[in-house]
């Protein structure tokens, strides 16, 4: 999978895509991170990339010209033409599924703002789509990208040491709930000890628990989760069980 990133802080990238996991699947060629500082699309002598707001008002506005000049450069670089993703605190606030959907394509441009953010006309012509890490204000899309990267590569098939983390984890597409709590050495801690039924070996028992524990912490944490499919396998579940009646106890010589 290919990420292309239009970034005016391309340094930024450098600790988080040379460590770890992400270092690995770019060495195997699992992954490519290509980095582009949309400044050297500029054409004046003061490399400019950004401008004052007509209309007045604070700060600065990322101008169109050497944004989409890059864009276009960048989409010719190879083939398929990338998805493109502008990151904005205005976008549709990103979801796992969202994070599914980026992970089955073959390449993804991401643009990162600055300042006060991009000329309208940015978003008019490219057509992107507009993404948001959530309902507060960065400083620029660089850790958002981040974010967006290392949410799609731990998808891809392999990423993982253990593939199962990825269909167990919160919000993944197993049920889309979250986890329940996880527990590890010691089966003491100040106090505080391991659920007996984690210990006893009956995965059976321990797969229930765990799913149990998981929808109850999402009723109680994140609402907003439960879906009418998945309130109504609780509604059946918690049903009280009808008593079957008692069947009267038939003579089978009473009509012989
Ligand atoms: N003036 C803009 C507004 O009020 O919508 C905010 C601009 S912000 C200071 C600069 C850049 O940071 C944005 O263009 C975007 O790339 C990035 N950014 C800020 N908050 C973000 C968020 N919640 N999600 C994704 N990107 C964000």
């Amino acid at each position: 999978m290919r990420f292309d990133i239009l970034t005016l802080f391309p340094e930024i990238f450098s600790g988080f895509l040379s460590e770890s996991l992400l270092k690995q699947a770019q060495d195997n060629q699992q992954l490519e991170v290509h980095l582009h500082n949309f400044r050297n699309w500029t054409h004046d002598r003061h490399n400019t990339v950004d401008d004052r707001p007509f209309g007045g008002g604070p700060g600065m506005v990322i101008m169109p010209g050497p944004l989409i000049d890059c864009v276009e450069e960048v989409q010719t670089l190879t083939e398929p033409p990338a998805h493109i993703l502008l990151t904005s605190p205005q976008g549709k606030p990103l979801k796992q599924i969202d994070i599914e959907r980026f992970a089955q394509l073959p390449r993804i441009m991401i643009i990162c703002g600055r300042y006060e953010g991009f000329d309208e006309r940015i978003s008019q012509i490219l057509q992107p789509e507009e993404v948001s890490l959530g309902d507060f204000v960065l400083n620029g899309g660089e850790v958002a990208a981040m974010a967006i990267i290392e949410a799609v590569f731990r998808l891809l098939p392999g990423a993982l040491g253990d593939q199962l983390s990825a269909v167990t984890d919160s919000f993944s597409f197993g049920d889309r709930l979250l986890e329940g709590p996880q527990y590890t050495r010691p089966r003491e801690y100040r106090g505080l000890t391991v659920p007996e039924i984690l210990l006893n070996g009956n995965h059976q028992a321990i797969d229930k628990w765990r799913l149990d524990e998981g929808l109850k912490r999402t009723i109680e944490r994140r609402p907003d989760l439960i879906t009418e499919e998945i309130q109504r396998k609780i509604d059946e579940a918690n049903k009280p069980k009808r008593k079957r009646k008692a069947r009267p106890k038939t003579d089978p010589d009473a009509n012989a």
